[in-house]
């Protein structure tokens, strides 16, 4: 049994997991979720850069806005509990700029989230299959004068 992203190339894991983006090689514009295959385009208007590199994405973002989840999303969705149970989901502004939408830490929920509030990345188990654990990012709140 091993353990494994959800999503393959979104996001490393272990003990400082972090969200990969790609960033482009002309214009240093970075991206989320990670560009992927041949055919890809810088997403900067102005750049034509096709070239891009995978980079790792801040592991700490303040809360942008966030939102409790009181109806079980369609699929691909994979439901952790049966029946569905509501979290919180959060989205992130990193440094880059970059806005990444994620559920919050098992053990928080809305009432541990304000807007501006610094958070971090954690990876934990959102499923598993017979091959083991499918791990999934969360954005943990950083308690106020945590610094590690
Ligand atoms: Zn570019």
């Amino acid at each position: 049994m091993s353990a494994r992203p959800a999503i393959a190339g979104w996001f490393t894991t272990g003990d400082t997991p972090a969200l990969l983006g790609s960033r482009c090689t002309t214009c240093a514009t970075t991206y989320f979720p990670p560009t992927t295959g041949d055919s890809a385009f810088c997403r900067n208007p102005r750049c034509s850069g096709e070239e891009f590199e995978t980079v790792e994405l801040s592991r700490r973002g303040k809360v942008w806005s966030y939102t409790d989840a009181q109806y079980q999303p369609p699929a691909p969705y994979i439901s952790r509990t049966d029946p569905y149970v509501p979290f919180a989901l959060a989205a992130v502004e990193l440094e880059e700029g970059i806005t990444v939408l994620g559920q919050v830490a098992d053990g928080f929920g809305v009432g541990d989230l304000k807007v501006g509030a610094e958070v971090e990345l954690v990876v934990e188990t959102l499923n598993a299959d017979e091959e083991g654990d499918l791990l999934i990012w969360r954005w943990r709140p950083v308690s106020e004068g945590q610094n590690a």
